[in-house]
């Protein structure tokens, strides 16, 4: 049997925020008839509501959260022309809420806090389907968690892929085939049948499993930034778009500190070979990138990326003059300290390294407890600079291309290079400059690469 293509369409928070912007995602949904299924997140600044709402908060605390997550919602109920029906069921939901909240306060759980965090969700599909069911067009709600089975890792639970295939065959695809549905991103349900969340920003990762499962032809990412750029465009506004990227580009992006949705929460359309698209629902017309296993052209330069806060630690010690294992016995303290190295240079009596934060929400410099410190200094003389920032390069066959490091390092001559990254990777070269320098240093690197 021939199947019309199937896409999976995404909006962001910022995209479901209000009523308007909630129109405006339903413009886009119903201008593309290949569009079967919509994953929503949580209206902006609601799933942060109710994280704070979980952690267990003194009663007044807990009401005037409560009170600021009513007018978000209710803004929009009241903007509906079946307003009273909706109300009814919103204060509803609002009221469980505010029972579990009460909860929190007395026993905070991971579990509790999914069950609580998940309402953002379950409120936000609520209202977009009556937007819609609004326009005269036929929609179904659905609770993904009747497909969505994960593990019991409350606040990262991990989905069961094989019962989502299954179960997506058996229940949803019939429902797609009779009308538009909507459904939750970023929530599930462990085998108990209790709430569980993928991890913040799951909704994309929501979209990539269910395009998987579907077998989509495409899955659509509304977010707030028309695609990704060869920089970010607040530093530079002659930031270009750029219309096709590959998901291994996109990866070294996001890495090096692009705010690029993050492909590791598209695996399942990489897996797939399955293109993702990425726009912005408040222009829509103005396109958007979209992100490949393969690209037609794989340029040299792609992107200029900055992350900030960045902390180097130098290590000396003759120590290491002809010696062996000394890099061993350092990389076992950072490991035994629980820190994970992100870049590495090395001389014949030194070595100095910049520390990872990714998936840390602590400030690079508090890594560096005092005993790791003391544990280093036994061993060499230690070195510490905060506040510089990483300007990364990102590009295809950089190690293979001759001429790049004079072109980069001419254009970089004005700056202070503090450590400088080339030839691990054919994807990027990077370096160290001081926090006060680095918007100028990506302005200048920008201006002489892409413009
Ligand atoms: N609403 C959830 C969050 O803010 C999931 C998402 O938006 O992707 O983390
Ligand atoms: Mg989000």
């Amino acid at each position: 049997m021939s199947q019309s293509a199937l896409i999976v369409a995404k909006f962001g928070g910022t995209s479901v925020a209000d009523f308007d912007a909630m129109n405006r995602s339903a413009d886009i949904v119903l201008s593309r008839s290949d569009v079967k299924l919509v994953v929503l997140s949580a209206s902006a600044g609601v799933t942060n509501l109710l994280v704070t709402l979980s952690e267990g908060q003194p009663v007044t605390v807990r009401q005037q959260l409560l009170e600021k997550l009513a007018r978000i919602q209710y803004a929009i109920v009241d903007k509906l022309r079946a307003a009273v029906v909706i109300r009814e069921e919103v204060s509803r939901i609002l009221e469980n809420i505010a029972l579990l909240a009460d909860k929190a306060a007395l026993t905070p759980s991971a579990c509790l806090a999914d069950e609580l965090v998940s309402h953002g969700e379950l409120l936000s599909t609520l209202l977009f389907s009556e937007i819609i069911r609004e326009r005269g067009v036929p929609v179904q709600w659905f609770d993904v968690r009747r497909v969505m089975k994960t593990s019991n890792r409350f606040g990262h639970a991990e989905p069961d892929i094989a019962a989502l295939a299954e179960l997506s065959d058996s229940v949803l695809t019939p429902l797609i085939t009779e009308s538009l549905v909507i459904t939750q991103g970023f929530i599930g349900c462990e085998a108990g049948g209790l709430t569980t969340t993928l991890g913040r920003g799951g909704s994309d990762y929501t979209a990539a499993l269910l395009g998987e499962a579907l077998k989509a032809q495409r899955i659509d990412i509304w977010t707030d930034v028309q695609g990704i750029y060869t920089t970010d465009p607040r530093i530079v506004p002659t930031a270009k778009r750029i219309d096709e990227i590959t998901f291994e580009e996109a990866a070294e992006m996001a890495t090096f500190g692009a705010r690029v949705l993050h492909p590791a929460t598209l695996l399942p359309a990489v897996r797939n070979d399955i293109p993702v698209f990425v726009g912005s629902s408040q222009a829509p017309e103005g396109g958007g990138t979209i992100v490949y296993n393969q690209t037609r052209q794989q340029p040299l330069f792609r992107a200029v990326t900055l992350r900030r806060n960045q902390t180097l630690l130098t290590l000396h010690s003759l120590n290491m003059l002809h010696a062996r294992g000394f890099l061993a016995e350092v990389f076992a303290i950072l490991a035994r300290h629980d820190i994970s190295v992100d870049l590495v240079t090395t001389s014949e009596v030194s070595v100095a390294l910049t520390l990872d934060t990714t998936g840390s929400t602590s400030h690079h410099g508090s890594l560096l407890t005092t005993g790791l410190l003391t544990e280093l200094s036994s061993l060499c003389r230690v070195e510490v600079e905060e506040n510089l920032s990483l300007v990364a390069l990102i590009g295809n066959q950089l190690t293979q291309s001759q001429g790049i490091g004079k072109e980069v390092f001419g254009v970089m001559e004005q700056f202070s290079l503090r450590m400088i990254c080339y030839g691990a990777s054919n994807y990027n070269l990077c370096f160290l400059v001081p926090g006060n320098d680095a918007e100028h240093a990506v302005r200048t690197l920008h201006q002489h690469i892409f413009e």
